[in-house]
């Protein structure tokens, strides 16, 4: 079968996400046949750098020999098994890894099938909780203007991105926002920290009126991803966890994104110094091998739950909750990164790709060059109003799988890409530009 067939057969059956189908009448859709390490190869022979580690989930390469040697020994021992009432070797081993791996005092693993669901996990425990403990009304949310959170319904009241949200508005239990500490809004003069310190007086202005009612402040630790790689210094973090502490309000950190060495450090609240009191995680959990997300949370949350009736216990559940593949997937990506000293290397990497990255940073065209861990972003100063389906198609003509954000171009590589690969992915992104 060649590419024309697969496209033609996918357009007719297959409902793609975030898509308008119509635009494919027009702009082909891609049919992959394979992977092999940071490169997707097509049925027609032609291949395409995974410069956005397919929507920011694989971290080792496409069909990595260790994850796939993992997940097929797990194959053979246990697929899955209910995880109510049973327990098994892969899920409680997983639960111990990352509980010692993360931020102190996070020792209790809660499963989920993908982010949208973690967060969803941690709005509800965040909300249980506080009504558990005899303040039932704290019901609100607070998130950060321009966070992305997932797009169920509960995730959905706490994203502020009016693409995604504005249509399901009558659907969604609305949640305040306070402002966004991004350091492009920078006066001159000031910096990054002066403006995370700006957005933490905000913060601590509306905690101050209205944290009776608020169970949760949700964050997207150092980079809000879906809003356009939103870059801001951890001094926000640190405030924030000070401040919602201090107004009995919870932390939850959604490390969807940014866990796993994406931010530099395995979780980007590191870099902060702060433990939140629900961490979410996934995407880059299984290296992008299988849907699973986790929630850990502190001994506190979980004695808060701990009695004799059931229905103070956390009476949430997916049909494939701590699935025993994933879970194997995950363990072999924790592997990688303590074998390989993934995080220590992965410095070296962000350092020398930075300077491969310069003339994009110094174009002209090229607007707020940022990078963070292993994380590359700017805006392209174009008149062309379909910059970002323009630029990906572009991209597919040079080999590249690249997927801006409105006039927001990024790099969010899986870790093992080569410097020659960066070297190229710089280079024909730089044609791009030149013809935006
Ligand atoms: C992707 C993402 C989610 C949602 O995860 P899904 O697996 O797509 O449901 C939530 N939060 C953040 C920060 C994300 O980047």
């Amino acid at each position: 079968m060649t590419n024309e067939q697969w496209l033609a057969r996918s357009r007719a059956a297959v409902w793609h996400p975030c898509t308008q189908m119509k635009l494919h009448e027009t702009l082909p859709l891609v049919p992959i046949a394979r992977g092999a390490g940071a490169w997707l190869f097509d049925f027609d022979g032609r291949r395409y750098l995974d410069a956005v580690s397919s929507w920011w989930v694989n971290l080792f390469g496409h069909a990595n020999p260790r994850i796939g040697a993992a997940v097929a020994a797990q194959l053979d021992e246990l697929e899955h098994v209910i995880l109510a009432g049973f327990t098994h070797r892969g899920v409680v081993e997983l639960s111990e890894r990352l509980a010692a791996l993360a931020p102190p005092g996070l020792g209790h693993a809660f499963y989920g099938s993908d982010g949208a669901s973690a967060v969803e996990i941690a709005l509800k425990m965040a909300f249980h909780y506080w009504k558990n403990a005899g303040r039932p009304e704290k019901t609100g949310f607070l998130s950060l203007a321009g966070s992305y959170h997932g797009e169920t319904l509960g995730a959905l009241a706490v994203t502020d991105v009016a693409l995604f949200r504005d249509v399901y508005a009558p659907l969604l239990k609305r949640q305040a926002t306070v402002p966004s500490p991004d350091a492009r809004t920078a006066a001159p003069g000031e910096s990054a920290k002066d403006v995370a310190e700006r957005a933490a007086l905000a913060l601590e202005a509306h905690l101050a009126q209205h944290h009776a009612g608020i169970a949760a402040l949700i964050v997207e630790p150092l980079v809000q991803g879906a809003s356009g790689m939103v870059m801001y210094d951890p001094h926000y973090l640190v405030r924030a966890r000070e401040l919602a502490a201090r107004h009995d309000v919870l932390l939850i950190a959604d490390e969807i994104m940014t866990g796993f060495g994406r931010t530099g450090t395995l979780f980007a609240c590191e870099q902060a110094g702060v433990a939140p009191d629900l961490l979410c995680l996934s995407k880059g959990i299984t290296g992008g091998y299988l849907p699973l997300s986790c929630v850990l949370a502190t001994d506190r949350i979980y004695a808060g739950f701990y009695a004799d009736e059931v229905s103070r216990g956390f009476l949430h559940s997916h049909s494939y909750t701590g699935n025993a593949l994933a879970c194997r997937a995950a363990l072999a990506v924790l592997d990688i990164f303590r074998d390989d000293g993934v995080i220590a290397a992965n410095r070296g990497r962000s350092a020398r790709w930075t300077a491969l990255a310069a003339p994009l940073a110094a174009h002209p065209r090229v607007r707020g060059f940022r990078h963070r861990g292993m994380i590359w972003a700017f805006e392209v100063d174009t008149p062309r109003a379909d910059f970002a389906r323009w630029c990906f198609a572009e991209g597919l003509a040079r080999e590249l799988l690249l997927r801006p954000i409105g006039r927001t171009v990024y790099f969010m590589p899986p870790y093992i890409v080569t410097d020659d690969e960066f070297a190229l992915l710089v280079a024909r992104t730089l044609e791009i530009v030149d013809r935006a």
